[in-house]
Formats: C-alpha cells, structure tokens, sequence
C-alpha cells in the first residue's frame, strides 16, 4: 500500500477546532452561503472580477468542508470548483474578518488492494465491505459484458486494485480501477482499465487510427480524344459507318468502314486535322483519294473526289482543303467516302469527330483516409495482472471507508488560512 500524502495532522486536536463536513445545498448561491454563516456580504464585493465567475461554479451536493470555534464561528470553508481547485473561505483573526482565495484541492492518493469472496453480488459485496459505493457501480459497470452476475455462485472471488483519491480522510472523486477479477467455475476473467477508464477484457486493445491510402475507386473521367473536325460544311450523312451493311451496288453484305456524307459535286474537302499527305491519287473502288496521317497513329481517308487539291508529301492544317467531292471509283452519286483509322484499323469516325472529351469509367488510384486497426497493449495490464494474481494468494486486509476518521484536515488545507 503506497501513501502518497504529504503532510497530515489532526488539526482539531491541536485548536479545539470542530470540522464539519456538509453538502452545498441546492439553489443556494454564494451569497445566500455568506447569509448562513453571517459572513458580511461586502466579501463578494472583494473578490477580484476573474474569482467572481467561479462562483457559479460550484455545484449543488458538492462535499464542502467547514471548521467552527468551539463556540460555533465559522472559521474556514473549503469549496471544491472542479476536480483540481477550491475556494477558501477564512477569518483572519487578528483583523477580524474573512478573507476569500481560491487554491488548490490538496488530496492523496492511495492504492488499495481488494480480495474478498463474492457471497451476495460483487456490487452488495462491496458495499458492505468497503462502503464505496462508486466503486461497486463501477466494478458492476466494468464487468457488465463479460459476466453475468447471476450465473455467480457463493464463493466466488473477487479481486481488484484501485486508487482512490482522499481528501480529508473521505474518498475525494471517483476510484479509479487499474484491474479487477472475478473467479468463477474455475476461470479468472479479468478486467484491465486503460487510461480513460476503459475496461477490456485483454491486456490489450483495438485501437484506430487513420492513415492515408491508396484505394481503387471506378470514376468516371473525361478522356482528351481527337480533336478532328468536320471534312466538309453543311454535312448530311448518307450511311453510317457498320463492319456488315448491306451493299447498294454489291448486293451483298460488306462491311462500310466510313460514313458517307452527301454533298454537292464541287463541295470542298477540308483536312479533320493537320497532318502529311501520305497518299494523293487514284485507289480502286475508292476513285481519288487523299489520305492524311495525324500524330497519335490517326490517318483520315477521303474518297470519290473529282478533284484532288492536296499532294502527296506535303503537310496541310486543320480546315484546309484537300480536294472536292464526287463521284469517282465505284459510287452512286456524288458523296465523300471518309474513312479514320487508328493504327491501321478502322475506327468510327463519328466516335472522333468534333468530339473533344469522351467519358469514360476508369479504374484510378485515388489516395484517400483509410481506418485502421491496430492492438496496442494497455498500459500497465501486465503488471497489474502479475500483482492481482499475487495479491490474491495472500489477501490484504480490507480498507474499509466507513472507519475513517472524518475530523482530521490535512495541515496543507488550512495552511494559508491559519497563516492569515
Ligand atoms: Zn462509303
């Protein structure tokens, strides 16, 4: 058992004081406090600006310590703000007044080591033995999951370490729990608190954490494609492009790898894009033909022309005319046969011209937040465990809190106020 206080005497003794511990009752304000004691109310209007808005910082039901004269004059009160300071209120005696400050809450800390068999339920147990309530709701609370209460049998063993804070000999703020056991039908099941008081039945945890990743989500993106313009003005397609269509001339199936566009004899022919003239002359079926071939493995095909403009070897941009239309080679009338092929294959040109983005669903990498689990060991669980299962060999006596004594205050408490 580990004493962690600082200093202690039993100041009624030394003063003939009498300590009195009370709750702060409900709705009562500063004021109506002062009122009680017949403290004159001009110590409010004492107290600095920033110390007046912690007046409304104390809590009904909060445990306030007060010392009386033998006659009965309040001499000091102790009221806690919060878990770590407290006003003070204290009579200097010399000048016959009462002063006001606000300190901090002085407490010890103080390990107790608990074995004890279950007869009624962990929760009744405690309460009778050790006279903690908090500390039955919060082993009740702890083992919650893991156990069930009912399926305990007489004899059971309930094993536990817990710090408590005191102040003034009572148990100041909530225990805190670093390990508990129950033993039942021969298995220990424990429980091992972290930090936050967090009870897990591991002396380890799932703890998580984000991180950035890689994921592979389907977006739908836009994809720069050709930018090929028309082949000629005022278009009206007269057959599409098909790898089977029914052949007017043939009269058979075949596939057309192009669109027909109806125009005018004479109708000028323009470039799609700009590129070197590969070709520039008579090719069969196809009569005068100019082929152009673009970056990117593109070559645009132009067919059934009457005149051709543009020559073999020569580089041509964007729009510029290459040609007009006709009717050479195998065809029915005047029309452009106008062919695209990617990398040697035919390719729709309906598909490239004029559009200049294509949507497309593709698979991308995007980097993104990933949770993750990762076990950390709670800290102090394994020793905690190796100490309980000692502990439980050889128990400890039992500290119980209905034996403390409640009139002694630690000599820092009223330090300040007996100096005046
Ligand atoms: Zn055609």
């Amino acid at each position: 058992m580990k004493w962690l206080f600082i200093c202690s005497l039993f100041f009624s003794s030394l003063f003939g004081a009498i300590s009195v511990e009370t709750k702060w009752t409900e709705g009562d304000t500063f004021s109506d406090y002062l009122q009680k004691h017949q403290i004159p109310q001009w110590l409010i209007q004492n107290i600095d600006d920033e110390d007046k808005q912690f007046l409304s910082e104390i809590q009904s039901g909060v445990k306030v310590f007060e010392l009386y004269t033998k006659e009965g004059t309040l001499i000091q009160s102790l009221i806690p703000i919060g878990r770590e300071m407290q006003i003070q209120i204290f009579k200097d005696e010399q000048n016959d007044e009462y002063l006001f400050d606000i300190i901090p809450i002085i407490y010890g800390i103080r390990e107790h080591d608990v074995v004890m068999p279950i007869t009624v339920s962990p929760h009744s147990d405690i309460i009778n033995n050790i006279h903690h309530a908090p500390l039955a709701t919060k082993i009740s609370h702890l083992f919650k999951k893991s156990i069930n209460f009912r399926k305990l049998h007489k004899g059971d063993t309930l094993a536990l370490i817990y710090k408590q804070r005191e102040r003034l000999g009572k148990p100041f703020l909530d225990p805190e729990v670093l390990v508990a056991m129950i033993e039942t039908a021969g298995k220990k099941k424990f429980i091992f608190v972290d930090e936050e008081g967090v009870g897990y039945t591991k002396t380890h945890k799932d703890v998580s954490y984000v991180t950035k990743g890689k994921k592979k989500v389907k977006q739908e993106v836009k994809v720069k494609s050709s930018s090929f313009g028309m082949p000629l003005r005022h278009v009206r397609i007269s057959s599409r492009f098909s790898y089977k269509r029914w052949h007017p001339i043939l009269k058979r199936y075949r596939p057309h790898l192009g669109v027909d566009f109806a125009a005018k004899r004479g109708t000028p022919l323009l470039a799609v894009g700009s590129g070197k003239v590969i070709y520039s002359g008579w090719m069969g079926g196809y009569g005068r033909v100019v082929k152009i071939k673009h970056s990117n493995g593109y070559i645009s095909l132009y067919a059934h022309q009457s005149r051709i403009r543009a020559k073999k070897g020569t580089h041509v941009k964007k729009g510029q005319i290459i040609g007009y239309v006709g009717s050479s080679g195998r065809s029915t009338g005047p029309h452009l046969h106008f062919g695209l092929y990617k990398r040697n294959r035919a390719i729709n040109p309906l598909k490239m011209i004029n559009k200049r983005y294509n949507k497309r669903t593709k698979i991308i990498t995007k980097v993104v937040d990933i949770i993750k689990k990762k076990k950390v060991p709670i800290k102090g669980a394994l020793e905690n465990k190796k100490r309980l299962l000692e502990i439980v060999k050889n128990p400890p006596e039992l500290f119980n809190w209905q034996g403390t004594k409640e009139n002694f205050m630690y000599f820092n408490d009223i330090q300040k106020g007996s100096k005046g």
